[in-house]
């Protein structure tokens, strides 16, 4: 029996849910990109779901200690709201789903795991955003490329007595439930069978120093962002709505016309560019003089981007070409 699983594969993440205990069919599968769930988590205005985890927290208790069933069924309709927020948001939705199934089964209501669930109810309203500062100073002091440099093994081992974090507001890790097995044809990878959202923060915090993937604040947007691909990458990949650009689609135009306008090389070709190409309309030239013309200036330009010709040389050959 399991609810959830976690687990990375090249430059995604993948969570499956299994509310009903159907191993092998989960009901909830995501795809995200790499650290995507964990970015997300750290956005996540957790004030606002303070309100609905102290009514589920009250509702479950008026389950377990009066049979309130009625208060039951109020919790999981409210959870089932709740993890519309969050993919790790799921994870209470189907262990508090078995546990509330199990109870009608098995009629053993008021168990000591039932206490122990309400205790973690009411406890997320502040372990939530404790988690979050715990991460973002685990990104300050070892993921983070522009302030803690490009070695996060390096800074993690600093920052670590044995399990213990020497900086008390950093992230501490814990055992977690990993196995191994094969997640898709040809590739076997570590799952987390998650019991907690604790247990995916946890999994993802360590897949990063040990993946050596490092995390920038994008250029455009301010949001964190992993560097799955290149390490000088300044713009982020982040998931945007249909039909919008992402801030590396954006930020690739705006850094290439700001080249352009500056590049003093450029413009000296632009310029000659636009005098010829406005001879063949003067008829001066054939286009088969004026492109095989254009040719030559752009391998000229080429060496002269490359160093070999000086901007002088490239100019002095533009005029008497
Ligand atoms: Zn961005």
């Amino acid at each position: 029996m399991w609810y959830a699983k976690m687990y990375f594969s090249e430059k995604r993440e993948f969570f499956q849910y299994d509310a009903t205990g159907t191993q092998g069919a989960p009901n909830v599968s995501r795809e995200f990109p790499f650290l995507e769930s964990l970015l997300s988590f750290l956005e996540l205005d957790c004030e606002a779901l303070a309100p609905a985890l102290r009514q589920i927290g009250e509702d479950w208790n008026r389950l377990i200690t009066e049979d309130d069933r009625q208060a039951g069924t109020n919790a999981m309709v409210e959870l089932a709201q709740l993890k519309q927020r969050h993919i790790y948001l799921e994870l209470l939705y189907v262990r508090w789903y078995d546990r509330f199934s199990r109870m009608g089964a098995f009629g053993d209501r008021g168990s000591e795991e039932d206490r122990q669930m309400l205790d973690e109810l009411l406890s997320l309203p502040e372990q939530l955003p404790l988690y979050q500062r715990q991460i973002q100073r685990f990104f300050e002091l070892v993921l983070d490329v522009d302030g803690a440099g490009r070695d996060p093994q390096q800074q993690a081992s600093r920052s670590y007595l044995y399990d213990a974090p020497r900086d008390p507001e950093l992230f501490t890790f814990r055992p977690i439930p990993l196995s191994f097995e094969p997640v898709e044809p040809g590739r076997c990878s570590p799952v987390l069978y998650s019991g907690s959202i604790r247990d995916m923060i946890d999994y993802s915090l360590r897949s990063c120093v040990e993946r050596d993937i490092t995390v920038r604040r994008c250029k455009n947007c301010g949001r964190w962002f992993p560097q799955t691909g290149r390490v000088s990458a300044e713009y982020c990949e982040r998931p945007v709505a249909p039909g919008e650009q992402t801030c590396r689609e954006m930020g690739a135009f705006q850094q290439w016309t700001r080249k352009q306008s500056d590049d003093p090389v450029f413009k000296a070709y632009r310029k000659e560019y636009k005098r010829r190409f406005a001879w063949i309309k003067a008829g001066r030239v054939t286009d088969t003089e004026f492109y095989d013309w254009s040719k030559q200036a752009r391998e000229k330009k080429a060496e002269c981007d490359s160093g070999i010709l000086s901007l002088e040389e490239f100019t002095a050959w533009l005029k008497r070409s």
